[in-house]
């Protein structure tokens, strides 16, 4: 007896964001024509973690890319919360900036959520203040967070049908698992949201038409949590001995699921260009008011 396999789309992240990077330097390039300045994102930085310093030059790149204009505002990991907060205040006064990005993880005397809370939420183009929040758990327009939006592009690009779809999102932080909950749900699918403490895990990813890993552990989901025909999103990264692994067992994957995004070339090159995508939201919303 042959079992059927399916033919898993291995989805191009690069490829889509490219894609949505073009849309918006037309965007950007039809303000400039009208005489208007470039939208402008602020980063800042505190310490001197590698993985970080690697992250804020591959927005400063996508910012370039697009024509947008990008500043950093650097940080000794000796700061305070006070001195991160006083930076982030500076940004919010500043006429010509529209986006303002706190760029994680922070040292462990400064809290994330101090922080978050005070960037101007007309410039939360990381969507992480209460306000944007909870917008977004009510369903009002506003800023939402960049990996979220990136795994909502990915789905509606690739055509994954949501309405009355079981997604199953393994993951419950504020940045990737509850917003992409939300959003999903506002899609219409039928969600179930798993963490830590969830019994049976992977019975219930076997469940799943769309099963979304934001967890940070390598290849936790097995080839036969997958339900045949799913949509999996690996938005997970470790460094295993200086190699990148993602969430999901991708080889035990390929042949059952509809499709997978890679570990890399896959969620992560969307949310730097979501990020691109809100900073001009931003601008365009700040103009407009
Ligand atoms: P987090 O540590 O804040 O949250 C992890 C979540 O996973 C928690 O809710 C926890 O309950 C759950 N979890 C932990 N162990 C589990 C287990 N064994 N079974 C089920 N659930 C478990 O992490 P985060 O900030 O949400 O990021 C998740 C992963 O996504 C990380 O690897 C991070 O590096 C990656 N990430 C990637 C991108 C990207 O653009 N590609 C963006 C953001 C985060």
């Amino acid at each position: 007896m042959t079992t059927a396999r399916t033919e898993t789309v291995v989805v191009d992240g690069l490829a889509l964001a490219n894609e949505i990077r073009d849309e918006l330097a037309r965007a950007v390039a039809a303000h400039r024509a009208a005489g208007r300045r470039a939208p402008r994102l602020a980063v800042v930085l505190v310490g001197d973690d590698p993985a970080s310093a690697s992250y804020i030059k591959g927005k400063r790149r996508a910012c370039e890319r697009v024509g947008m204009d990008s500043l950093e505002r650097r940080l000794p990991a000796s700061a305070d919360e006070r001195s991160v907060i006083a930076v982030v205040e500076e940004l919010n006064r500043g006429p010509e900036i529209d986006g303002i990005l706190v760029q994680l993880p922070l040292p462990k005397d400064v809290r994330p959520n101090a922080v978050a809370e005070a960037v101007d939420p007309a410039k939360d183009v990381d969507g992480l203040h209460p306000l944007s929040a909870g917008r977004l758990l009510l369903g009002e327009p506003g800023l939402r967070p960049c990996t979220a939006l990136a795994i909502m592009e990915i789905l509606a690009r690739t055509h994954v049908p949501l309405e009355g779809a079981h997604a199953v999102v393994i993951g419950r932080s504020a940045i990737v698992g509850k917003p992409v909950g939300l959003l999903l749900l506002q899609a219409h699918a039928t969600v179930t949201l798993c963490h830590s403490r969830t019994r049976d895990l992977p019975a219930l990813c076997r469940m799943a038409d769309v099963l979304v890993a934001a967890v940070g552990v390598p290849r936790l989901v097995k080839g036969d949590w997958v339900k045949p025909g799913a949509a999996v999103i690996d938005v997970g990264v470790s460094d295993i001995d200086g190699h990148l692994v993602g969430d999901v067992d991708t080889e035990a994957v390929l042949g059952r699921a509809r499709l997978v995004t890679p570990h890399r070339r896959g969620v992560g090159p969307m949310t730097i260009t979501l990020l691109l995508r809100n900073t001009l939201a931003a601008y365009e919303a700040r103009r407009a008011a």
